[in-house]
């Protein structure tokens, strides 16, 4: 698989039309769309141009079937993928995402699902569709990772774990939940691992709707238990695919394995986050930045700069990024879709998303 090509990561954005009480406030809009050259502009004659640029309008299904889509196939040949939504607290993350809403209400507007349902019913597709030459295991984790501390102690850097208070296990319930420590470990192919991460295995895509809805519903509860509001936190809901042959042929034949993962990531609201000084520097870091941000802001950048020889990417540098560093970029699939509320008292954070878009293009 790995052919040691740099897949792109390619970014799109999305704004949202304007809530009840933006209208209520009588807020203006200082945005202006022309999708068909991937371009916005903000106030007069700001212009920004990305993967994909999807108005006020655009459908749930659209903004699924244009830039997320094609990863599901990139699975099933073993290329992992990551779709990221990032933005203010409000900008549609979650609803674009949908990590809150399920197909498998019968009665759910189908409108209203956003991208983890739809992957995982295309995903479950997919199975069915080659379930006369393969079986598959499809497990699913999910957790909540919090990654605005200062600094990473030295330990922490060392050997890669993480402590249970800042990495919640959405898949456990709250009551069950222990004090200790999960430890990322990084396998011989390269491969990122969470151990004493729950990995559930699911056979079909009602199961898996199950999880997502168990694990948002935790998330939820859990950050209200903790005073803390999900704004703060990434909530990464993770897919893992395994191919293998039916026939028993599959221990001599090891290369029919076939294993990615896709991850779909809730990132933290970006609020807090400082503007970047020029396009192309290093994020420079503020108080209370979020690590995570800062630091996906960082690899995304440094997977772009295609000066010839490989350059150093920063991936140990937050939990986030050292979660997701076998699936950012590289040889895997990445989107990002940044989420933006139209409305002009919003500028300011608007126009942050727009310059963190354009550097990770
Ligand atoms: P975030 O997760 O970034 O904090 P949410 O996804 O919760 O933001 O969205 C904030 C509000 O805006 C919610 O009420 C949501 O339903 C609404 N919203 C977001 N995006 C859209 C959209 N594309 N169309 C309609 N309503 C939207
Ligand atoms: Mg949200």
């Amino acid at each position: 698989m790995a052919d040691g090509k740099v897949i792109p990561v390619k970014v799109a954005l999305r704004c949202r039309p304007l809530v009840p009480k933006e209208i209520e406030e009588s807020c203006g809009e200082c945005l202006q769309f022309f999708p068909d050259m991937q371009q916005i502009i903000i106030g007069s004659d700001k212009a920004f141009t990305y993967d994909f640029v999807y108005g006020p309008q655009t459908l749930q299904r659209d903004v699924y079937e244009t830039s997320v889509k094609q990863l599901v196939k990139g699975i099933f040949n073993g290329y992992n993928a990551t779709v990221l939504a990032y933005g203010q607290t409000g900008s549609g993350k979650t609803f674009t995402m949908g990590g809150g809403y399920g197909m498998s209400h019968p009665d759910a507007d189908q409108e209203l699902v956003g991208v983890i349902p739809r992957v995982i019913a295309d995903i479950f597709e997919g199975i069915n569709k080659r379930a006369d030459e393969f079986d598959f295991i499809v497990k699913v984790s999910y957790m909540e990772v919090f990654d605005d501390e200062e600094l990473c102690s030295l330990l922490d850097l060392i050997v890669l774990q993480i402590y249970k208070e800042d990495l919640l296990d959405l898949l456990v319930p709250v009551s069950k939940r222990e004090d200790g420590c999960v430890q990322i470990r990084e396998e011989g192919n390269g491969g990122i691992k969470v151990q004493g991460l729950t990995e559930r295995q699911v056979v079909s895509a009602e199961g898996l709707l199950r999880c997502l809805e168990e694990g948002s519903n935790s998330r939820t509860t859990g950050s209200t238990a903790m005073n803390a509001s999900s704004s703060r936190s990434h909530a990464i809901f993770t897919i893992h695919v395994e191919r293998c042959t039916c026939s028993l042929l599959i221990v001599f034949f090891r290369q029919d394995l076939c294993k990615a993962k896709f991850h779909l990531v809730d990132l933290a609201g970006s609020e807090r986050a400082k503007r970047t000084q020029a396009e192309g520097t290093r994020f420079k870091e503020g108080v209370n930045i979020n690590r995570g941000l800062l630091a996906l802001g960082n690899v995304i950048s440094a997977l772009g700069d295609d000066g010839g020889k490989r350059p150093h990417i920063p991936y140990r540098d937050s939990k986030l990024t050292r979660l997701l560093q076998d699936s950012l970029g590289g040889n895997s699939h990445t989107v990002m879709i940044a989420c933006v509320s139209p409305a002009d008292t919003n500028m300011e954070e608007t126009l942050g998303t727009l310059r963190y878009a354009d550097r990770a293009r």
